[in-house]
């Protein structure tokens, strides 16, 4: 029975590799956190405490609050948990966690908003009907506020702030609002809140419905693409520093083993001195392409005038003769031009289009790459296809 979390579809979005190592593969790695993951499961298990404590009709103090998250961190911090950001410390992002929570104790003291009837609740919801296809439901905060209406609260650490528009696409909180929709009979609304506490900030966000079972399917869609992926292709992007598997990530293996190496064993790394070399010849042969080609345009004018000062259409050297042709060519608009989208309708009304179109293997290839269309339909672009292996170089900087 397939069960996905909103972080496991995120790691298929974000990259595919990465999501095969996590979860298909399960590969341990010896760093197990980044500082960012590790300040944020301190700062909720911190809220955590402190709304059970509020549960049981105990107020913690804010002082109270800063010694349990503090000594959460004293216990639980691993000198392998990553800093990618090296000018910031362990200790910098302590003090980060800290004022997070000074600033939401301050703004939310005295805590007696609703009455909380979840924390941290785990539960799957079923996206199918069969109910084959789970999505796994965490909530941080699950508040009743009466008359049927519910909050589902989220914390958020992260050092960036969403636009609101963002939120109102959100897919995680969302889903669990489908849940808690299911548990209550009551149930009229769901306020979905987000606490963005590095910035002192409280967002939200509501859904319809229609909305809501949009989402639904939209989500089942994503998992059931998820399930058959066959290839799980690297994407290299800013994110790539906070991976836990760069290590052994064939796009950035190699640097990490460079990194460990002294300086003088460094430079003679046989793939480092590949790639200098290689960098340096094609530099060496762009250059000697362009000064060719502005040479070659300059004759090509030349030749031009040439022909029309002597009235000739050929022009002889030792062994070779060059004609020069002057012709005339049509030209139709370009690829998304309004002006092409009204030749394409004028073709279709005089039933020309197919005469004058041609098939498009590049979009053939992506559509059965993608899997974009039903199994039957993609069955039979099978029989046509057939595989063959190449390889591209592309230089960038590191
Ligand atoms: S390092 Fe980047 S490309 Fe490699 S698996 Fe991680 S996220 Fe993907």
């Amino acid at each position: 029975m397939p069960s996905f979390s909103h972080s496991k579809i995120v790691a298929f979005e974000t990259c595919p590799l990465q999501y095969k190592y996590a979860y298909i593969d399960r590969i341990k790695v010896e760093a197990e956190d980044t500082v960012e993951t590790f300040l944020g499961s301190r700062v909720h298990e911190a809220l955590e405490k402190l709304y059970r404590d509020k549960k049981y009709e105990r107020l913690m103090s804010l002082e109270e609050l800063l010694a349990y998250y503090n000594k959460l961190w004293k216990e639980e911090w691993k000198d392998s948990v990553v800093i990618v950001k090296k000018e910031y410390t362990q200790e910098n992002y302590r003090k980060i966690g800290e004022r997070c929570l000074s600033d939401y104790y301050k703004r939310h003291k005295p805590f007696d908003r609703g009455r909380i009837i979840g924390l941290e609740t785990t539960d799957f919801l079923a996206l199918d009907e069969e109910g084959k296809y789970k999505f796994h439901i965490r909530i941080d905060r699950l508040m009743d506020m009466g008359n049927g209406v519910y909050e589902v609260h989220d914390y958020k650490t992260g050092s960036s702030l969403p636009k609101q528009e963002e939120l109102d696409q959100d897919r995680q909180l969302a889903v669990y609002s489908l849940w808690v929709r299911q548990q209550f009979k009551d149930f009229k609304k769901v306020r979905l809140v987000w606490h963005y506490v590095a910035f002192d900030k409280e967002m939200d966000s509501y859904r319809t419905k229609e909305q809501l079972a949009t989402l639904r399917k939209e989500t089942f869609e994503k998992i059931k693409k998820i399930e058959s992926a066959e290839e799980f292709l690297a994407n290299v992007s800013g994110l790539c520093d906070w991976c836990l598997y760069k290590g052994i990530c064939p796009m950035w293996k190699h640097e990490v083993q460079l990194e460990e190496k002294p300086e003088n064993e460094y430079l003679n790394d046989p793939g480092l001195k590949l790639v200098d070399e290689y960098v340096r010849i094609k530099g060496e042969l762009d250059e000697h392409r362009r000064e060719a080609e502005e040479k070659l345009e300059k004759l090509k004018q030349a030749l031009i005038a040439f022909c029309a000062k002597e009235g000739v259409s050929a022009v002889f050297g030792s062994e070779n003769k060059i004609t020069v042709k002057q012709y005339e060519y049509i030209k139709f608009p370009g690829k998304n031009t309004e002006e092409r989208e009204e030749l394409i309708k004028i073709l279709q009304s005089i039933g020309k289009l197919s005469k004058v179109s041609d098939l498009d293997v590049y979009v053939l290839a992506k559509i059965l790459k993608n899997k974009e269309w039903d199994e039957h339909q993609l069955d039979l672009l099978r029989k046509f296809e057939t595989r063959e292996k190449s390889h591209r170089l592309s230089i960038s900087k590191k």
